[in-house]
């Protein structure tokens, strides 16, 4: 059974198709790697998967671990083990971490006493090198880039979900951020944890190395591989897919 297949999606926004007969199959214990240009349409794939309501789609299925997740709502989903790490975290004001974890892991029926809450948190905020303070401050509401992006990576740590779309999280971090961040998505490396990573860069692949790399353009896979992918396109840039896709 595979942790995700997306068959034939199709994402419509306005008028415009963004993903056209898409489809991509992630194996357990996978971490594949999704790269293309900037408004290829891969954060707003992530979105689809997680359910997000502004991104329906008009074709295809979404089967998740077997199961047919195309009309879950973004709760149900996550309920099942999905995770998506925001590109651009969302400010709450007036909720603190502790309390929106805290909710989220109660909705997933992974609710735990108070002490023990605390005492994991804790410990996660301290592998990550993330001040404990920060705890009782609303979650996102004057964040640096890293914080953000820390505290996305403490809520995967704090849910342990089994499959995860990190979208962009290497942006704006700086080396010692870059490598905290991938040690930790490393530890969760499994035969049953699978992930997707949406980057630019091959600097966070150095640390996590991927089983396969696919790059996205005008709606569709166009080259799929390991990790010379992001070798080529280091150095060369998309135009040597393009003429690719064009012989
Ligand atoms: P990427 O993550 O690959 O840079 P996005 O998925 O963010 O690309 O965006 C793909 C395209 O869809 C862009 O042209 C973007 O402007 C458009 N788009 C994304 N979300 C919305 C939305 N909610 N409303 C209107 N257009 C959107
Ligand atoms: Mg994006």
């Amino acid at each position: 059974m595979q942790t995700l297949e997306i068959c034939n999606l199709t994402l419509p926004i306005g008028e415009k198709c963004i993903l056209e007969n898409f489809s991509l199959t992630i194996p357990p214990g996978e971490i594949h790697v999704l790269m293309g240009k900037n408004g290829m349409g891969k954060s707003s794939l992530a979105k689809a998967i997680a359910g997000h309501p502004d991104y329906p789609i008009s074709g295809g299925e979404i089967i998740f671990r077997g199961e047919n997740v195309t009309q879950l709502s973004p709760e149900e989903r996550a309920r099942r083990g999905i995770f998506l790490a925001f590109q651009y975290p969302i400010e709450i004001p007036g909720v603190s971490i502790a309390n929106f974890i805290r909710s989220a892991m109660n909705a997933q029926s992974k609710k735990m006493e108070t002490v023990a809450f605390y005492k994991l948190l804790h410990e996660n905020m301290d592998r990550l090198g993330f001040d404990r303070k920060f705890s009782a401050r609303a979650i996102n509401v004057d964040f640096s880039g890293g914080e953000k992006k820390r505290c996305e990576i403490l809520q995967m740590l704090m849910l342990q979900p089994s499959f995860v779309i990190f979208d962009e999280i290497d942006s704006g971090l700086d080396i010692d951020a870059l490598k905290c961040v991938a040690e930790n998505i490393n530890s969760l490396r499994s035969e049953t944890f699978s992930a997707l990573i949406i980057t630019h860069y091959q600097r966070l692949l150095d640390h996590i190395h991927p089983h396969r790399v696919h790059v996205l353009e005008n709606g569709k896979i166009i080259t799929s591989g390991g990790s010379e992918i992001v070798k080529e396109l280091e150095k060369k840039g998309y135009a040597c897919f393009d003429r690719e896709e064009k012989s």
